[in-house]
């Protein structure tokens, strides 16, 4: 079975894994919801067609989400997650001692649902006390949270079209910059430099009129992912200067250890291809 079929612009392309067998397949008010079981990739979570989580490869991808930002700013106590409905960007923010509340708010209770009953190493994350769910859109979540409320802001949202499209627009990203404090941080899932320049131009466009500390763009593997990379947006408030490159915190490692992110990967993740560098830096200065 073909997964992850997508239209590089100049021909079709898939990414095949073996299906072993289907595991759950279910229709939810936003999208279809499918874990099967690969040969090669352990369980696997797609929504409307698109691969969201391996068991094999999902550290890539929850690791640097939650790090990038988290290990920027000394002590972050408040976090929001929008989407993430899997539970993996909980499961890392949980690695901090010095966070104090963590709320996620996810549109579709059934990724939540099936991510506790197929994926427990991942959905972990809803078991720390410190965790409150709130079931809905991050769109209207955010519109209603008081300004400066977060110390960190990670948007781990499926691609731009369904339920997720808001999540890269304009408006969306103004609302995320007013609920953090001065000096904060969001960290926005931000798609492929392969595959979606044309949309990450308009993301990179919009976060430089928005964000007045820095505006940072950074990559990472995840094989299983259209083209085998992703991205991710970093932007931080007006207020204390952050560095995104060059991380101050180290990670909890007591309970878990990590299986991809390390400092010396957070520093190189900012490292981009002279392609992508070009239009990056272009709407960044
Ligand atoms: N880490 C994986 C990736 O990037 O492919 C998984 C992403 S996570 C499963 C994406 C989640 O965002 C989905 O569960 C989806 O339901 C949720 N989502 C999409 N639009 C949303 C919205 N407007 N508000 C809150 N959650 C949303």
């Amino acid at each position: 079975m073909d997964h992850n079929c997508w239209d590089a612009g100049v021909q079709r392309e898939a990414h095949s894994l073996k299906v072993e067998q289907i595991l759950f397949q279910g229709k939810s008010d936003y999208q279809n919801v499918m874990v099967f079981q690969s040969a090669t990739y352990g369980k696997v979570l797609v929504l409307d067609g698109v691969i969201q989580l391996t068991e094999r490869d999902e550290c890539a991808y929850q690791e640097m989400i939650t790090h990038l930002p988290l290990c920027s700013i000394p002590n972050p106590k408040k976090v929001l997650v929008i989407g993430g409905g899997d539970g993996g960007v909980l499961r890392e923010v949980a690695r901090y001692s010095s966070v104090e509340k963590i709320d996620i708010c996810e549109i579709d209770k059934m990724v939540i649902d099936v991510s506790k009953q197929f994926f427990p190493e991942v959905a972990i994350g809803y078991e720390d006390p410190r965790v409150t769910l709130h079931v809905g859109d991050g769109v209207a979540f955010l519109k209603a949270v008081p300004a400066g409320t977060y110390d960190a802001v990670i948007v781990d949202s499926s691609d731009p079209i369904g339920p997720a499209k808001e999540l890269f627009e304009k408006p969306f990203f103004q609302t995320v910059a007013n609920a953090l404090r001065p000096g904060g941080v969001v960290c926005t899932q931000a798609e492929s430099i392969w595959l979606h320049m044309h949309i990450i131009e308009d993301i990179v466009a919009n976060c430089r009129e928005i964000f007045k500390g820095s505006v940072n763009y950074a990559w990472t593997t995840v094989p299983t992912y259209p083209s085998g990379v992703i991205g991710f947006m970093l932007c931080s408030t007006e207020g204390p200067a952050v560095d995104f490159k060059h991380p101050v915190n180290s990670i909890d490692e007591s309970k878990r250890s990590l299986r991809f992110y390390n400092s010396e990967i957070h520093t190189a993740a900012f490292c981009l291809p002279s392609f992508a560098k070009k239009v990056i830096d272009a709407k960044t200065k």
